[in-house]
């Protein structure tokens, strides 16, 4: 079995002004074969995470395991995990066949034609075979993404890492590559940690979520769990594109009252929220209608703020009537065929269905 296993995994760098704590009491189970997705801001300790792992790091704290060995203290070499980096690292002196059979000559015991083998079929694999006599500077980025790839895939390790590897290329090969890497992943069973701050590529790709926030674990759930089922405000503004909308409320009579509105709940929400006053409305923007006169529970009257046309749909900033036009507070979609124009009144509904409330103070979702 080769799950990744992480127990207490905390790490502590110094610097001159003090202790930076880049990962904090982390504890995580990939399991055999899985794909999972580390995804959080800049600077929340992904990258330590993967380094840890890969033993370019070594943990202040914790223990990690690949299936039941411990390999907390071995050298990379002795881990049998292959790493892919941003940069690709490639040797630029070297041929695309030198780089991709370079690590097996150095580690392992193979004869001559079975490193040929291997790296003819990992080139065919990723369909590089006739650039195997090339050097790195006569390809694109995405050959030599595909080559970093290469090298790792020849090792036949027990697990990948990957830290943002698709992060220098553009839009629509990252879009392509994504769906290709997803399915290589999914042929070769290997489990995989992929690093990104991208939560599109985890969305799409992951069949777990691993959600990072200044060093601390978040959440860890499949896609859609993390996106409808958040466990804290953190985790819901950052999963989902654009973000979700938050409102502060207070809870008044089972009544949200927030500046310009006022909600009233339902009894089974109601329950969720008890003892709790300080609240947190959110509602993704998909989950936003607008209806022609707002006279409905759960619509309001509101302003039309800027448009933003996606041709598949339209992003609209929208304002709580009294409220200033610029300051507007939410952001919905709507159907790319359905106008709305800037400056108009409307109505927008709130799908009680579609609501969370979080914890004003500790962001805990609580409905
Ligand atoms: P990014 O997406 O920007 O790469 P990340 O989530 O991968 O960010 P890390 O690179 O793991 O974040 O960094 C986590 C924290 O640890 C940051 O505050 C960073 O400045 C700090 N850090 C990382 N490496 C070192 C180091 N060698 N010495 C001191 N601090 C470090």
């Amino acid at each position: 079995m080769a799950n990744v296993t992480l127990d207490g995994v905390t790490k502590v760098f110094q610097d001159e002004s003090g202790d930076i704590v880049a990962v904090d009491d982390l504890n995580l189970d990939i399991r055999d074969g899985e794909f999972l997705v580390l995804v959080g801001p800049s600077g929340c300790g992904k990258s330590t995470t993967l380094r840890m792992v890969a033993g370019l790091e070594t943990p202040t704290e914790g223990t990690i395991h690949l299936g039941d060995r411990p390999i907390t203290n071995l050298t990379p070499q002795e881990r049998d995990i292959a790493m892919v980096f941003q940069s690709y690292a490639l040797y630029p002196h070297m041929t695309v066949r030198g780089n991709m059979s370079f690590g097996l000559e150095e580690s392992t015991e193979l004869s001559d034609a079975e490193i040929r083998e291997r790296v003819e079929d990992a080139a065919e694999l990723l369909g590089i075979d006739n650039l195997l006599d090339r050097q790195p500077g006569e390809l694109s980025g995405g050959q030599q993404q595909r080559v970093a790839l290469g090298r790792a895939i020849v090792r036949e390790p027990e697990a990948f890492l990957l830290d943002e590897p698709l992060a220098n290329l553009d839009a629509k090969l990252r879009a392509d590559m994504r769906t290709e890497l997803q399915q290589l992943q999914e042929s070769l069973g290997t489990t995989t940690i992929y690093v990104t701050h991208d939560q599109t590529e985890a969305m799409t790709m992951s069949d777990r979520i691993a959600v990072l926030n200044d060093g601390e674990l978040q959440q860890v759930g499949t896609p859609l769990e993390c996106y409808h089922r958040p466990n804290n405000q953190f985790v819901a503004g950052f999963i989902g594109e654009p973000s979700m909308n938050f409102l502060p409320v207070t809870l008044e009579d089972g009544t949200l009252v927030g500046e310009h509105f006022e909600y009233s709940l339902s009894e089974d929400v109601r329950a969720d929220l008890e003892g709790h006053s300080e609240l947190i409305l959110g509602i993704r923007p998909e989950d936003i209608d607008i209806v022609d006169s707002p006279t409905g529970e759960h619509e309001f009257p509101a302003l039309v703020g800027v448009v933003e046309p996606q041709g598949n749909e339209n992003t609209v900033h929208l304002a709580f009537e009294g409220q200033d036009r610029t300051e507007s507070e939410l952001t919905a979609t709507i159907g790319g065929m359905r106008s709305v124009e800037e400056g108009t009144s409307v109505g927008i509904e709130l799908p009680e269905s579609a609501i969370h409330v979080f914890d004003a103070k500790t962001g805990d979702a609580l409905h």
